[in-house]
């Protein structure tokens, strides 16, 4: 299995257990990637590898692209379950995110109400009004937080922005009172001969303070599934993410782990 390029606006649907039936909101390009990070395991690959020559959607591309579907999706099925903002890069670094998940949800209502509305978000543009009111308006709103180590993101995520604060990104988190779900990546090896593991106390334990600062409705625990840029990179077991998963729980905090 190898990297992988989404189509934009629209693609899918994807069917999974754990989501159902996904419909994919793409406001990248579709012929490369577009983020304000770079994670090593990024299943789009590098930025530098998909830089793309096409433009981003316009708002106006992407309502009427996921109008047409949706509405072949009412007629002929299958009913959506989620539509899932997410695909080459950071939704929410579109100059139009907020008026396109209005647009959404007005879609959303139309043809599919009992869908939710979910968005991939890798937290880096909370600080911006609109973000974090568009963001206060889906169901779910999921959000990255790998680890609270400035260091260790360096290494791993690899903000493309030098003003990226981890503390200001979780004081954005909490600002959410609860409508957030944290989404975590966890994984152990190496990367360029560097060990990127963060299944070690001295990343869980202040990861598990900033989570309970936060306050979410729900934690995400996950690990590698795809092919990843960087080689070296191993998945944690599941025994280390039931075990996270667990010490989530135990603080009140719904939390699942994905293999
Ligand atoms: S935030 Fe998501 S899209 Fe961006 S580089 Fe990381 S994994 Fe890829």
């Amino acid at each position: 299995m190898s990297t992988v390029i989404y189509p934009s606006p629209i693609f899918g649907p994807i069917h999974s257990r754990r989501l159902g039936v996904s419909l994919g909101i793409n406001l990248m390009p579709a012929d490369g990637k577009v983020c304000t990070f770079d994670c090593i395991y990024c299943e789009c690959g590098f930025n530098a590898d998909h830089r793309p020559t096409l433009p981003r959607p316009t708002r106006e591309e992407v309502a009427a692209a996921l109008e047409a579907k949706l509405k072949e999706m009412a007629e002929n099925g299958p009913k959506p379950d989620v539509l899932t903002f997410a695909g080459n890069g950071e939704p929410t670094a579109h100059p139009h995110f907020a008026e396109i998940i209005d647009d959404t949800i007005r879609l959303r209502d139309k043809y599919c109400p009992q869908a939710k509305v979910s968005v991939l978000s890798n937290s880096t543009m909370l600080h911006h009004k609109q973000v974090h009111e568009a963001l206060m308006r889906v169901d779910n709103n999921i959000l990255k937080l790998d680890t609270v180590s400035i260091e260790y993101i360096k290494k791993v995520d690899r903000p493309q922005q030098p003003s990226y604060n981890v503390e200001d990104i979780i004081e954005s988190l909490s600002a959410f009172k609860g409508h957030v779900i944290i989404q975590t990546m966890f994984m152990k090896g190496q990367a360029d001969g560097v060990d990127i593991s963060n299944v070690k106390e001295e990343y869980i334990e202040p990861w598990l303070k900033a989570v309970e600062r936060i306050k979410p409705m729900e934690v995400m625990v996950y690990t590698i599934d795809r092919e990843t840029p960087a080689k070296g990179l191993l998945k944690a077991t599941h025994e280390e993410l039931d075990g996270i998963r667990d010490r989530v729980t135990a603080m009140g905090i719904p939390c699942t782990a994905s293999y």
